[in-house]
């Protein structure tokens, strides 16, 4: 086990498509992996008795540090559940059962919109609205103002890659025709490439947008890709007119696999007001910690808010 420093914690999880990883997050953002684990083939229910024990565990070896628990999911959260996770199948899942007794705070987030925040925390001069738009196995994102994600109705905003940027007549397991991530769904990907996909699919994608000698089918696919990618980025900074883009996930390798070919397709697809001032899109700071750093930092939000509210509610307005 690794030696903390004394101060706050936050005990932060992602849950990924089929992984998770458990660690700490600092009050500064300072996220330290502890364990990580497979989940493939396991019900949710069995990964939430799973982790609960794993962060029940770090908790007592943490000693009375630990602030709260965040919880990062691969999909839209409300009230602390994950509503669905299309590509696993989950649905209505009480994550907040991750926490071993009810009295320690729990955040639940969208692993995207996680991810945002920690961008908009670490770009410095803080952007003060952000676009951050991630590739994994599905597109999505989320867009930051101030530091925050934007609200929603019911939690559901950030779908990028359901935008309908794609092929009409291709059906997304989604449920909607014409989504943006059908391009990236990793069968059509590997029927695209003439390659054979393999179980890990966000894995076998890593490997696709960074072989150094890809087959000519292969490397034509990653092209076709950057350009969707810079196509759709296009539209959404005319949607959102964001100060700055980051890339999450894969997206900076997809770019990255044919860089003039996605330059291009985002300069084309800008309304002529953006061309002549896009926005940065850069790399995201935060790699792979990224849904961990968001969701310590939205724990720490959340336990200083109430701490703010009761000193408020017991002794007047607090004045700064
Ligand atoms: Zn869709």
């Amino acid at each position: 086990m690794h030696a903390h420093p004394s101060g706050p914690v936050a005990v932060v999880v992602d849950v990924r498509h089929g992984d998770w990883r458990l660690g700490t997050c600092d009050l500064d953002g300072t996220v330290r992996v502890i364990a990580t684990g497979q989940h493939g083939g396991m019900t949710p229910g069995k990964l939430l008795a799973r982790l609960q024990a794993r962060v029940g565990n770090l908790m007592r070896s943490l000693d009375g540090r630990v602030a709260g628990i965040g919880v990062a999911v691969p999909g839209p959260t409300a009230d602390n559940r994950l509503v669905h996770a299309t590509m696993l199948g989950w649905h209505d899942l009480e994550v907040a059962r991750v926490a071993p007794t009810p009295d320690v705070p729990v955040v639940v987030g969208n692993d995207a919109t996680m991810a945002a925040m920690a961008e908009a925390r670490l770009h410095t001069p803080h952007p003060h609205t952000l676009l951050h738009v991630v590739v994994e196995v599905g597109v999505g994102g989320a867009f930051i103002v101030d530091g925050r994600p934007t609200p929603s109705a019911r939690g559901l905003h950030g779908e990028f890659g359901h935008l309908p940027f794609g092929d009409p007549g291709v059906m997304c397991p989604c449920g909607a025709r014409g989504c943006w991530a059908a391009a990236f769904d990793v069968p059509a990907v590997a029927l695209r490439a003439k390659l054979r996909a393999e179980p890990d699919s966000r894995a076998w994608l890593h490997r696709l947008f960074t072989d150094p000698d890809p087959s000519p089918e292969a490397r034509e696919t990653r092209t076709a890709l950057a350009a969707d990618l810079g196509r759709g980025i296009a539209g959404l900074v005319n949607a959102l007119d964001p100060d700055l883009v980051t890339l999450g996930g894969l997206a900076a390798q997809v770019r990255d696999a044919s860089p003039a070919g996605f330059e291009r397709a985002v300069h084309i697809g800008l309304m002529k007001v953006h061309r002549d001032r896009p926005p940065g899109v850069v790399a995201a700071l935060a790699g792979e910690n990224a849904p961990l750093v968001g969701v310590g930092l939205s724990v720490f939000d959340r336990v200083l808010d109430a701490e703010m509210l009761a000193r408020w509610a017991t002794r007047g307005p607090v004045t700064t």
